[in-house]
């Protein structure tokens, strides 16, 4: 089990931070990618993490998810909420295979900046940042009944004075070490290879929003091969 989950300067860490090497985070237009990794179990423990951007439900995987007890944490925006009831009650009731945490109210990016990415609008402000944060963290505390405890940003990129704003407003910073679909633009057939080789301590990120992309197809068929090479799986709360 992990030791501790606490930020480590600008990056997250879950995991007694003392035993791991400071990996370090990614730099994208100026912007930082946390790395969040679990402790070490000596086993092979990995944490599916998937994001509901805006967009619609992508059942392969949600069927991979229930078929094989894979249980996952879901990074949801109040958006994609609104648009998605039915996929939203779904998840809604299996609640030991979706934790519902908190992805943003509009998905916005909390960059600081005035610069769309990925066609992003950006948070420009603080105030920005904090009213997509908490509004977003509001909205999914109305849905489940429970306060979210992670943020993840949209993108999944934070201007750096982002990070320590966001976790003074209560919120632990949802990182990953795995990226598997790159924004679900990536051939079903690498997904899979991506997703299908990780690592005891991987929190793996990719994406549930995108039916009619072929990335869903490598999530599902990865997270299925993951479950055939017998990895145990965790949730972020769970680990963390
Ligand atoms: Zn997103």
């Amino acid at each position: 089990m992990c030791l501790a989950c606490r930020p480590l300067g600008r990056r997250a860490f879950c995991a007694g931070a003392l035993t791991l090497p400071l990996l370090p985070g990614h730099m994208r237009y100026g912007l930082e990618e946390p790395v969040l990794r679990l402790t070490p179990t000596g086993g092979r423990r990995v944490a599916v993490t998937l994001d509901c951007c805006p967009g619609h439900f992508d059942p392969r995987i949600a069927d991979v998810l229930i078929a094989r007890k894979i249980p996952a944490t879901i990074f949801v925006t109040q958006i994609w909420m609104r648009q998605n009831p039915a996929a939203l009650a779904l998840m809604l009731a299996h609640p030991e295979i979706f934790t519902l945490e908190n992805h943003g109210a509009n998905h916005r990016i909390p960059s600081l900046g005035t610069a769309r990415i990925w066609g992003l609008t950006p948070a420009a402000t603080l105030a920005d940042v904090k009213a997509e944060v908490e509004n977003g963290a509001t909205a999914v505390q109305q849905a489940t009944g429970r306060r979210p405890v992670w943020y993840r940003a949209a993108g999944g990129l934070y201007a750096p004075q982002a990070i320590p704003f966001i976790e003074s407003l209560g919120f632990k910073i949802a990182g990953y070490s795995l990226n598997a679909d790159e924004g679900a633009s990536l051939p079903a057939s690498l997904v899979a290879k991506r997703l299908s080789a990780a690592r005891d301590g991987d929190v793996t990120e990719g994406h549930i929003n995108q039916p009619l992309r072929a990335s869903g197809a490598g999530i599902a068929a990865g997270l299925a091969q993951l479950a055939d090479q017998g990895v145990r799986f965790t949730t972020l709360d769970a680990a963390c």
